[in-house]
């Protein structure tokens, strides 16, 4: 631009100077100085010789004001390009970290598709990054901290002589571009960043542990599209996070199939949440020593049009991954909570909460409004929560618990044995119940170690005053071990399989319910 400045004035500097030549060689022409010089002696008393010399020197002196305001014009339009330069550095880059951003990536995208039309036969290893945890860091560290965080990463992620290019997409999403002819081995160098990215951080005196889900493609090889090979990296990306085990996954064409499955099943499940087609189910809860139903476990279903039922696991996961389990969750126990009150007064409803929720510091609120907006009693119900949800974020899992245990709401740990909780949480938070996952059910009739853990679990249990399920009963030996053993409840198959509501009610019809808390 300046240099179009500098040109469009030589321009006019040309014709000025010109134009002053061609009068000159006029006035010459036709000897008009002489002349001139002729007329002032003739006219002496006029004093036209004053005139003329202080009309020369307010030509010297305008010459003199327009150069200095063409300097002063000169600077502005530098200050000006800088500041537009400056502008457009940073609509290209993140301001925190300096890393090219998206918009830079989509322009890197164009120049390179016009390089590859022109013949170009440039080759790139691509590795998607999102960080894991990164969220909880922030919170944890406050803005400040987590910029710093977010700093420290960049600066390992661009540690590698190999990372050619990093760009930064999102707030923990990042993009590293190398070029294949000089650093071939993509994924060795993906897994190198990952363990880098896996060190501890010491952010302010605080060590932070974190980590990232990598995908890798390559460009032409996976596919000769360029921005294809983004989508191809970020793909592979999706299947390392959703491994939950902070690894590096290669991207393979059947990832394109089960994206695309995904996102259907994403979209349907969306559907059948407005549209209320997620219903609970109910399996009895039996008191063993008086054969009596104690309540009901909720276990939600979905009938999902054309593909049949689909199993809570998978469902519940993709609802956290698409942020609908709140809502999810909320549903079913409205609808868990209006079927139970037409329940002898005396029966529980257990509910349960996922992992994720137990994170969440507004769940309490939510499960009281649920509560609250169908009048049932929260001394009916039961939360039961997994050993994860102690592993993932123990503070806002211990803060629910007491809000949810004031509020009269009891608390059972689900799965027992299963998860990687230690027996201190036990002591430390307060448990009404324990459930032994099946799988030390299944064997126990015949396998004597199975037993042994049964029997360990049910003293640990009467120790620390908490009841007792068996979860997973299937044959009456199992049962009439259980009974002898001392276990509380039982539930499964042998005693009764998960219902709809309706045959809920026959069900309860068919039993002489003489439970008495
Ligand atoms: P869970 O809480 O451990 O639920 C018990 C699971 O064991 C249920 O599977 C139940 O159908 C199954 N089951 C019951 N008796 C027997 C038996 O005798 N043998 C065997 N092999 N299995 C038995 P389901 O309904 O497929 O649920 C699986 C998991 O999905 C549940 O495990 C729970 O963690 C989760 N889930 C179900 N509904 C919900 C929900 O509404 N919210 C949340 N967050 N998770 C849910
Ligand atoms: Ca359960
Ligand atoms: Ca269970």
């Amino acid at each position: 631009m300046l240099e179009k400045y500098l040109h469009a004035h030589q321009i006019e500097a040309v014709i000025i100077f010109g134009t002053a030549a061609i009068i000159y060689l006029v006035g010459a022409e036709y000897e008009a100085f002489e002349a001139l010089a002729a007329f002032m002696e003739k006219h002496e008393a006029l004093e036209l010789d004053e005139a003329f010399l202080a009309v020369a020197t307010l030509g010297i002196a305008g010459y003199i004001y327009a150069y200095r305001r063409q300097v002063e014009r000169r600077k502005e339009i530098e200050k000006r390009l800088h500041a537009e330069d400056h502008l457009d550095w940073l609509s290209k880059h993140d301001n925190l970290t300096g890393l090219p951003n998206r918009h830079s990536l989509s322009e890197f995208v164009k120049l390179q598709e016009a390089e590859t039309n022109n013949g170009s036969e440039k080759h790139f290893g691509l590795i998607s990054i999102d960080l894991d945890g990164f969220k909880k860091a922030n919170d944890l560290l406050g803005h400040t901290g987590g910029d710093k965080l977010l700093k420290e990463v960049t600066s390992r992620i661009k540690s590698h002589a190999a990372v050619n290019t990093v760009f930064r997409l999102g707030g923990d999403e990042f993009l590293v571009i190398t070029e294949l002819e000089k650093f071939p081995d993509t994924y060795t160098l993906a897994q190198t960043i990952n363990a880098e990215i896996g060190k501890p951080f010491n952010i302010d005196g605080i060590i932070n542990h974190i980590g990232a889900s990598m995908g890798v493609s390559k460009f032409p090889i996976d596919t000769p599209i360029l921005e294809e090979a983004i989508h191809c990296s970020d793909l592979a990306m999706y299947h390392a996070k959703r491994s939950g085990k902070k690894e590096v996954t290669e991207f393979t064409e059947a990832m394109i199939e089960t994206n695309l499955r995904r996102s259907m099943l994403e979209q349907d499940l969306l559907s059948a949440l407005a549209d209320g087609h997620i219903k609970p189910h109910y399996q009895p809860l039996m008191h063993l020593a008086s054969d009596q139903i104690r309540g009901f476990e909720a276990l939600a279903r979905w009938d999902r049009p054309g593909h049949g039922f689909v199993p809570p696991a998978t469902f519940i996961s993709v609802a956290e991954d698409i942020g609908a389990i709140s809502d999810l969750s909320d549903q079913i126990l409205r609808q868990a909570c209006l079927d139970a009150k037409e329940w002898p007064g005396n029966m529980i409803l257990t509910f349960n909460l996922s992992p994720l929720q137990l994170s969440d510091r507004m769940i309490s609120e939510r499960i009281l409004n649920v509560l609250a907006e169908t009048g049932f009693d929260p001394s009916r119900l039961e939360v039961e929560i997994t050993e994860s949800a102690l592993v993932l974020d123990i503070e806002t899992t211990t803060e629910v618990l007491k809000e949810l245990g004031s509020a009269g709401i009891r608390i059972a740990l689900d799965d027992f044995g299963t998860g990687f909780s230690n027996l201190s949480n036990l002591s430390k938070l307060h448990f009404d119940r324990i459930k032994i996952d099946c799988e030390f059910i299944n064997n126990c009739s015949s396998d004597g170690k199975q037993m042994n853990i049964v029997k360990s679990i049910l003293s640990l249990g009467k120790g620390l005053g908490m009841h007792t399920t068996a979860e997973g009963i299937e044959e009456s030996g199992q049962l009439e071990i259980l009974k002898e053993l001392g276990c509380d409840c039982g539930q499964g198959f042998f005693l009764g399989h998960p219902v709809d509501a309706c045959e809920t009610k026959a069900f309860l019809q068919r039993h002489d319910n003489r439970y008495a808390a």
